[in-house]
C-alpha cells in the first residue's frame, strides 16, 4: 500500500531514475504526484464521429492512422496525417514538422484534439496542428492482451485527463502512473480538515477528490472540469488554501502574543510629528498614520503593510512613525531595496528630520570599512536614532542599542510564497541570536535574493526582550480583499489618495523614427527649467550587451544631441559613490537630463523632473513601466511620459503600451498585468523559483481563498461547539507538515 508520504519512486513504473526527473519538478512523494493535476480534459467518452464534425468547433477524435507523409511547399515542409474511422477520413496538417516523419504507422490508434476547419479549396474538413496522442501500436503490444485492454480503457471510452508532459514523461505516462498510484493508495486517508469546515463548504473526502480530479465520473460537467470547478477540484483547492491560511493565522496570533513595545503617544510626541511636516498630510495619510500609531501603542509588535501607489506619499508616513519610536527613546531602522533609494531616503530624512535634532546615519554595503565600523559603533551605542540602509543592514549583523521600529520600503515585488519563505528567518530564530538585527540564526539559509525579511523581526535584545514593530511599505496595488487574504499575517493600511496639486501624467507612444521630435520636446522642457529622465532597458544589470547599448545612447545624447546641456548617466554597475554623486546632482538640478537604466525604477523622487522618455518600452513589463512612470508627475507642473518603441512590437507588448497610455491608475494597471501575465508571474512566485500554489490559482479562486481565511481564523480561535480541540490539533499538525514539505518552510508555531 502506498501512503501519500511514500517516495514517488515506489510507485510501480516510476523507479529511481524517473523519480529524479519528477523531483526536479517538485514531485517527491505519492501525494505530490497525485497533486499533479491535469491542465485540461478530453471527452473521449463520446469522441466525435468524423462525419459529424462541424467547422469551427474544438473536437476530440479517436481514429486509426491511415497514412502520413511529408511534402514540401515553397515556404516550408508540411507533414500530413490522415486518420480514419471506417470510411470517413480526416486530414491533419503540421507545419515545419519534419520531426514527425517516422512517428506514425498505419493501424495505430490515435486521439486528436484541435479546432476543426474547412479547407478553402477542397471544402474538406481538417485540423491544423492538433494535439495528438498515440494510443496503441499495432506492432508492439502483443504479448499481454489484458494489459493492453486496461491501458486502452485509460485512454478511450471516458473523460481523459491531459497532463503537461515533463521531459519524456508524456501525458499518457502520467495517466498510467497516477492511476497505479491511486489503485495502490491506502484506503485509510484521514481528513485533516475539521468536520464543521467540511460541512460549511460541502467538501468531499480527500480520497474521492483525488480519484475524481484525475478520473472524472462519467456525467461530470465538462465545463466544470475545464474550469476547475468540480467538487473534486474545489476540495483540493480549498485544502491547499486552507492550510496556507491556517499557518498565516497562527503566525498572526503568535505575533499578537509576543511582547512588543507599547509606545507612548502623548502631546509631546504629537507636537514633534507636527513640527517636521513639510506639507499638510492628505486625509489618507492622516488615517493611515492613525492606524499605525494605534498599533504602536499596543503592547504587542506591529506587523503592518502600508500599500500605496507610486507617489502617494508613503515616505513621510514612515518618518512620522519613526518619530513616535524615537521620541520614546528607541532606534529606528529604515531599509530600502537599493543603495540609491537608501541614499535618497537618507537625504530626505536629513532635510526633514535633522533640523529637529534627530541623529540619522546611512549604512550601506559599499561604505568603507572604517566608516562602517564607526557607523556601527554609533548604532550600538544608541547615538544613531534613525538608521537608513539597504538590506546590507540585515545581511551583516548590526547591533542596535534599542531597536523599536523597522520600516521596510518598496516591497513591490514580493510574492506571497516568497514572503512565507522569508518567515523562516524571522520569528523562528532561536532566542540565542536575538541580539542582532538580521543575525540569521543557526541553520537559516544564506540569503540568495538580497531581500529583507518582510515580516520580520529583526531581533533586538538588550534590556527589553521585546520585538520591534515592523512597517512594510509597498507600491504593489493588490485589490484589497486579495491583499487581506494573502497577507493574512499582516495588518493592512491603504493610501488611496494622491497628494494635492498633481496634474495627471500625459503618456504617449511613438516609434524610433519620431525621436527627433521627441528630443526637440525634451529640449523645450529643459529650457523651461524642468528635468528629464531617459530610461534605457537594462533589465538585468549583468547584461553586458544591454548595458553597452545604454552607454552608447548616453554618449549620443550627451555628446551630440544635447551637447550643450548637462547630461548624466546612472546604471547599476557604477560604484556606489559615483551613483550617489550622479543622483545628488540630478536631485539638486545640476543635471538636466539623466540617462538611466531601471535602477531608478523604485522610489526615486525628484519633483522637478517632468519628462520620462522610455526607450524600447515594449521590452518592459507593465508593472515596471508603471513604476518607472511614477518617477514623474511628482510636482505641480504637467508631466509627460513618452514610450518609444524600436522594431516590431508583439501584440501583448502593444496591449501593455496601450494600457499605459490609457490609465495612470495603479490598480487598473495591476489588473491588466494580472490578466496578461497570469497570477504566478504577477505575484512573483515564479520568477524567484519559489514554489507557487500547486492546485490553487489565487485569482481564479479568490472566493475560496476568502472562505479559507475565514474558516482558518475560526479554527485558530479555538475549540467551540462545532470544532473539537482534537480536530484543531490534528489540523495544525497537518499544516506544519504541509508547510515544511510543500513550501520548504520551517514550522510555524
Ligand atoms: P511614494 O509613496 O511613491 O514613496 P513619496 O513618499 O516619495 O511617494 O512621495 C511622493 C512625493 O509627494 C514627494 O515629493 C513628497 O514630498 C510629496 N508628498 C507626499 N505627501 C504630500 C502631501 N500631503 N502634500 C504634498 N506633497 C506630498
Ligand atoms: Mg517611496
Amino acid at each position: 500500500m502506498l501512503e501519500l508520504s511514500t517516495p514517488v519512486q515506489y510507485v510501480k513504473g516510476v523507479g529511481p531514475r524517473i523519480g529524479e526527473v519528477l523531483a526536479a519538478k517538485g514531485i517527491h512523494t505519492v501525494g505530490d504526484l497525485l497533486h499533479y493535476l491535469p491542465f485540461r480534459y478530453e471527452d473521449r467518452l463520446n469522441p466525435r464521429g468524423i462525419s459529424e464534425l462541424r467547422p469551427g468547433e474544438m473536437a476530440t477524435v479517436v481514429g486509426e492512422v491511415r497514412n502520413s507523409g511529408l511534402f514540401r511547399t515553397r515556404k516550408m515542409p508540411i507533414f500530413q496525417l490522415t486518420v480514419g474511422q471506417g470510411r470517413a477520413r480526416l486530414r491533419c496538417l503540421f507545419f515545419n514538422a519534419t520531426y514527425l516523419q517516422d512517428k506514425f504507422t498505419p493501424g495505430q490508434m490515435i486521439a486528436l484534439y484541435g479546432k476543426v476547419e474547412e479547407d478553402e479549396r477542397s471544402r474538406e474538413l481538417q485540423i491544423i496542428q492538433p494535439q495528438f496522442e498515440i494510443l496503441g501500436d499495432p506492432t508492439d503490444s502483443g504479448e499481454n492482451g489484458a494489459e493492453k485492454k486496461a491501458a486502452e480503457s485509460l485512454e478511450i471510452g471516458r473523460i481523459v485527463p491531459i497532463y503537461e508532459a515533463i521531459g519524456r514523461l508524456t501525458p499518457r505516462w502520467f495517466r498510467k502512473a497516477i492511476r497505479t498510484a491511486l489503485d495502490n493508495l491506502t484506503p485509510d486517508l484521514p481528513d485533516p480538515i475539521p468536520a464543521a469546515v467540511r460541512a460549511h463548504l460541502g467538501l468531499i473526502s480527500p480520497r474521492a477528490a483525488l480519484w475524481n480530479v484525475h478520473w472524472p465520473e462519467p456525467g461530470e460537467s465538462f465545463e466544470a472540469l475545464q474550469s476547475s470547478r468540480t467538487p473534486a477540484h474545489i476540495r483540493m483547492i480549498f485544502d491547499e488554501l486552507f492550510f496556507v491560511e491556517l499557518g498565516l493565522e497562527l503566525k498572526r496570533r503568535q505575533q499578537k502574543a509576543q511582547t512588543g513595545i507599547a509606545f507612548g503617544l502623548d502631546d509631546r510626541v504629537r507636537a514633534a510629528i507636527k513640527k517636521i511636516l513639510p506639507f499638510h498630510p492628505t486625509a489618507a495619510q492622516k488615517r493611515v498614520l492613525k492606524e499605525i500609531a494605534a498599533d504602536m501603542e499596543k503592547p504587542y509588535p506591529m506587523r503592518r503593510l502600508l500599500q500605496g501607489d507610486v507617489g502617494s506619499g508613503k515616505t513621510i508616513v514612515g518618518f512620522e512613525a519613526a518619530i513616535i519610536a524615537i521620541e520614546n527613546g528607541c532606534q529606528v531602522a529604515l531599509m530600502a531595496p537599493t543603495e540609491i533609494l537608501a541614499q535618497q531616503h537618507y537625504f530626505s530624512a536629513r532635510r526633514i528630520l535633522e533640523n529637529a535634532g534627530y541623529r540619522i546615519v546611512l549604512l550601506t554595503g559599499s561604505l568603507e570599512a572604517d566608516r562602517k565600523r564607526e557607523v556601527r559603533r554609533h548604532i550600538a551605542q544608541g547615538n544613531a536614532q534613525l538608521v537608513i540602509g539597504t538590506h546590507a543592514l540585515l545581511e551583516e549583523k548590526v547591533e542596535f542599542a534599542k531597536l523599536g521600529l523597522v520600516i521596510v520600503d518598496e516591497q513591490h515585488r514580493f510574492g506571497v510564497l516568497q514572503r512565507l519563505k522569508l518567515m523562516r528567518k524571522s520569528g523562528d530564530v532561536e532566542e540565542t541570536s536575538r541580539a542582532t538585527l538580521g543575525g540569521t540564526g543557526e541553520g537559516a539559509r544564506p540569503h540568495t535574493d538580497a531581500r529583507p525579511h518582510i515580516n520580520s523581526a529583526p531581533h533586538i535584545v538588550t534590556s527589553t526582550p521585546a520585538e520591534p514593530d515592523v512597517l512594510v511599505m509597498t507600491a504593489t496595488p493588490i485589490p484589497r480583499t486579495l491583499a487581506l487574504t494573502l497577507y493574512g499575517d499582516l495588518d493592512l493600511s491603504v493610501l488611496d489618495e494622491m497628494p494635492p496639486g498633481r496634474t495627471p501624467i500625459v503618456t504617449r507612444c511613438g516609434s524610433d523614427d519620431e525621436s527627433p521630435k521627441v528630443w526637440e520636446f525634451v529640449r523645450k522642457q529643459v529650457t523651461a527649467g524642468h528635468q528629464v529622465y531617459v530610461v534605457y532597458p537594462v533589465i538585468a544589470e549583468n547584461e553586458e550587451s544591454e548595458l553597452k547599448a545604454a552607454i552608447k545612447m548616453y554618449r549620443e545624447l550627451s555628446g551630440k544631441i544635447f551637447a550643450d546641456l548637462k547630461v548624466g548617466l546612472l546604471h547599476g554597475r557604477l560604484d556606489a559613490e559615483l551613483k550617489e554623486q550622479v543622483m545628488r546632482m540630478f536631485q539638486r538640478g545640476e543635471l538636466q537630463i539623466l540617462v538611466a537604466t531601471t535602477v531608478i525604477e523604485v522610489g526615486v523622487d525628484v519633483p522637478n523632473a517632468t519628462v520620462m522618455v522610455i526607450e524600447h518600452a515594449e521590452r518592459f513589463g507593465l508593472a515596471q513601466l508603471h513604476q518607472l512612470r511614477g518617477r514623474i508627475g511628482r510636482g505641480a507642473a504637467k508631466s509627460y511620459c513618452i514610450l518609444m518603441t524600436g522594431g516590431k512590437v508583439s501584440e501583448e507588448g502593444q496591449r501593455r503600451l496601450d494600457a499605459m497610455v490609457q490609465t495612470n491608475d495603479g490598480f487598473k494597471i495591476a489588473e491588466l498585468d494580472l490578466e496578461l501575465r497570469g497570477p504566478g508571474e504577477f505575484f512573483g512566485t515564479r520568477q524567484a523559483g519559489t514554489p507557487s500554489f500547486r492546485v490553487a490559482n489565487i485569482i481564479r479562486d479568490a472566493q475560496l481563498l476568502e472562505a479559507a481565511k475565514h474558516e482558518a481564523a475560526a479554527v485558530i480561535a479555538g475549540p467551540n461547539a462545532e470544532i473539537s480541540a482534537e480536530e484543531i490539533s490534528r489540523a495544525l499538525v497537518h499544516m506544519r507538515a504541509r508547510w515544511q514539505h510543500t513550501y520548504g518552510l520551517v514550522e510555524v508555531g
